[in-house]
């Protein structure tokens, strides 16, 4: 079986360092747990290493941080569906939100369960993604301020998700401006006034007036040590808490040209293309050693790998992962190790063929 190699000590460490630095700033931190699909062991890492407050895009993850006892506040930073509204009243502390229907409904079901409800209201900035429109805000605190059970504990936006906009001085000033008015014309306290995420870090560094914000989600930049603006390392965290482990089940020479009438591969994609890029551009043939590693499309995100070892990636199937193992002297049973991106990781964590490995050094 694969294995993903799960640092908690580099995590840690990442969760600490940037909860510090957001701090010098008086910025607090969400950390966002969904990428790691609330696993429990490392959602109570983060906490050792000062979060507070988690993040979840699923309520199933939040329940199951509760149940395992992880001591955080929790917020569902997914606008929440209709049909799970009895759950997030009793699981989350928080919820983001952008429709007033959800919201109010929010409100009967806190009445119903005698809890106090707290909600962020999430505001499009330009990405296109969730959130109210600016103009709309007025009505949409008014009204909110008159609900029942519910507490407005924070204005939010969101950048880089689906518009693809990143955050500048000029959209975050925007921002900071319209919430400015709204806590002096409705004289509101907010918790949080929650300006993004990863995407944030290099404008969160370079920004002379942080103006309002007082608060980050954040997942990407703690896991994996990087901003996601351009994917620099951030200087001090570790870019390589998890690592995938993987295993050589055939090692063979084969030809770089397949023998026969080619149509297409197992996903109906063109193979004179792919097969092409690994050519050199030469055209007569080529013998190489190729080996089949033991995890394919169904775990992983085969474009998000970045090999540890001096390999070529040649393609993957559901099964497999096909190499070009170079020069290598490599052995069947060999192990194959490999950096992930964002995507690759989150593939590996849903995927049941992988076994999970902690480690703490
Ligand atoms: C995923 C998500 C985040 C965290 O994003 P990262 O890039 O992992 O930091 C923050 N806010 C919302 C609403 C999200 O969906």
């Amino acid at each position: 079986m694969p294995i993903l190699e799960i640092n908690l000590r580099k995590i840690r460490h990442n969760a600490k360092l940037l909860k510090n630095l957001l701090a010098q700033r008086n910025v607090s931190i969400i950390g966002i747990t969904k990428l790691v699909l609330g696993d429990p062991t490392i959602a109570m890492t983060l906490v050792q290493g000062g979060i507070e407050y988690l993040g979840d895009s699923r309520i199933n993850n939040i329940i199951k941080m509760k149940k395992n006892n992880i001591r955080a506040q929790f917020v569902l930073i997914r606008i929440p569906s209709i049909t799970e509204i009895p759950l997030v009243v009793k699981y989350a502390n928080y919820s983001l939100n952008s429709e007033l229907k959800t919201i109010r409904m929010l409100s009967n079901e806190a009445v119903k369960q005698k809890k106090i409800h707290n909600i962020i209201l999430m505001v499009d900035m330009g990405d296109l993604r969730e959130g109210i429109n600016i103009f709309n805000i007025e009505c949409f605190v008014e009204e909110i301020l008159r609900l029942k059970n519910i507490n407005l504990s924070g204005i939010g936006t969101n950048f880089k998700c689906f518009g693809g906009i990143i955050p500048t001085d000029e959209n975050m000033n925007e921002f900071s401006k319209l919430v400015f008015g709204i806590k002096d014309k409705f004289e509101l306290e907010l918790e949080f006034v929650s300006g993004g995420n990863s995407a944030n870090f290099n404008w969160f560094k370079s920004c002379k007036n942080i103006g309002e914000i007082n608060n980050f989600r954040i997942g990407e930049a703690m896991f994996l040590g990087k901003e996601t603006i351009n994917y620099e390392p951030i200087p001090n965290l570790y870019t390589d808490a998890f690592k995938l482990i993987t295993e050589i089940v055939e090692l063979k020479q084969r030809s770089v040209i397949p023998k026969g009438i080619i149509v297409s591969n197992a996903f109906g994609e063109s193979v004179q293309t792919y097969h092409n890029k690994n050519n050199n551009g030469k055209k007569s043939d080529i013998i190489r050693t190729q080996a089949l590693l033991n995890i394919g499309r169904q775990d992983i995100a085969v474009k998000g790998l970045n090999p540890k070892e001096s390999i070529n990636i040649l393609g993957a199937s559901s099964d497999y992962l096909v190499v070009d193992i170079r020069d290598n002297q490599f052995q069947i049973g060999q192990k194959l190790h490999f950096d992930l991106n964002y995507e690759a990781l989150l593939r590996a964590m849903t995927s049941p063929y992988i076994h999970k490995k902690f480690i703490d050094i």
